[in-house]
């Protein structure tokens, strides 16, 4: 991890280092939280994205600006996973995708966006301010423009730029397994079925390229939110599941919402995350409802799976939070009124 990407990290992480490293849970079956308002997001960098959407939560707002709000927190982080500091697609350019969902099926979304700092922003302008749900390159480029959103430098940032430089020299088009690579500084094994991926990845320390979350307010409302660089050093104008709903993200205010990681050629194969929410509506629960849908995944891929990494994120109208992944590696971070903390998720592997 370069000296900026360390700093980066534990500034992002700050007094929750400590917290990390003491409250790794492993999930129980269904993941229950006491008191209404909850918030859960994908991967270590959720725990602080949490803790700006509780900003909102805290004070009683609602589900929908607490999940621009999180999402916004990792957006602004230069060099992380997602965001203008993320790593390019395979021609140098960072391109970004995002979506957004409220509690009344209201949807925006942007795709392959570029030089805008927050998409998911955009992606909520789309929702509110057009008669569309989703906008893509020149376009949306040219409506966050016009919705006064800066345009921002096209430079990479310095992470970024060291990485594209590495991966010039094979030029590799090989997505990697996604996992949570800050903890283990060595290996990581699929669980001695998937391939092991260096702990020194092109991309630093972030193996993983997208921040997805949900959340349920006071009145009980849900939302959602998914932003992402996409796959780092992508073939340009390759869009993954993160900005198509029902894919990387869905809610449906009666039953539950769910967001997705992970490759998402194969999230979208499934409709992932709309299939998740309908599982949960024939009364699985989160957990239950991301395995069923993790599990079709690997029927489909058959021994292709050892390969790829997806895992789904779940909270039902309950408040119940649950997740499964294809490999190991996986977490999300979970904030209610009473705790917040990260959680191991189970895999298939
Ligand atoms: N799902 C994202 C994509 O395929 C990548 C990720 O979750 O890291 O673009």
């Amino acid at each position: 991890m370069s000296t900026r990407r360390k700093f980066l990290h534990s500034a992002a992480l700050g007094s929750f280092g400590l917290f990390l490293t003491k409250k790794l849970t492993a999930a129980p079956l269904s993941d229950t939280v006491t008191g209404k308002a909850v918030v859960i997001s994908t991967w270590d960098t959720g725990l602080a994205a949490n803790k700006g959407a509780w900003e909102v939560l805290g004070r009683n707002g609602s589900a929908l600006d607490a999940v621009e709000a999180g999402v916004k927190v990792t957006e602004s982080s230069i060099n992380c996973c997602v965001g203008l500091g993320a790593n390019p697609d395979r021609d140098g350019h960072v391109t970004l995708d995002a979506c957004i969902m409220d509690h009344q099926f209201n949807c925006g979304s942007v795709a392959f966006l570029e030089r805008i700092k927050h998409p998911i922003s955009v992606a909520r302008r789309v929702m509110e301010k057009t008669p569309h749900v989703m906008l893509v390159g020149e376009g949306a480029q040219q409506f966050a423009v016009a919705e006064g959103f800066p345009l921002e430098s096209p430079d990479l940032s310095d992470d970024a730029k060291k990485a594209y430089e590495q991966w010039l020299k094979k030029s590799e088009y090989k997505p990697v397994i996604n996992i949570e690579n800050t903890k283990g500084g060595g290996q990581h094994d699929g669980g001695g079925h998937g391939p092991s991926v260096p702990a020194h990845l092109p991309n630093g320390d972030w193996n993983h390229d997208t921040i997805g979350m949900v959340a349920m307010d006071a009145a009980g409302n849900l939302s959602g939110s998914c932003t992402t660089s996409g796959m780092g050093f992508k073939m340009r104008g390759r869009l993954g599941d993160s900005p198509i709903i029902g894919a990387g993200l869905f809610v449906d205010n009666e039953i539950g919402a769910v967001t997705a990681t992970g490759q998402g050629e194969d999230v979208i194969r499934i409709c992932g995350s709309h299939t998740v929410v309908e599982y949960m509506r024939q009364g699985m629960s989160p957990e239950a409802a991301c395995k069923a849908a993790v599990e079709r995944i690997v029927r489909i891929k058959k021994e292709k799976v050892k390969d790829i990494q997806v895992a789904f994120i779940a909270l039902n109208k309950k408040g119940e939070a649950g997740s499964y992944a294809i490999q190991k590696g996986f977490t999300y971070a979970i904030k209610n009124n009473n705790e917040e903390r990260m959680v191991e998720v189970k895999s298939y592997f």
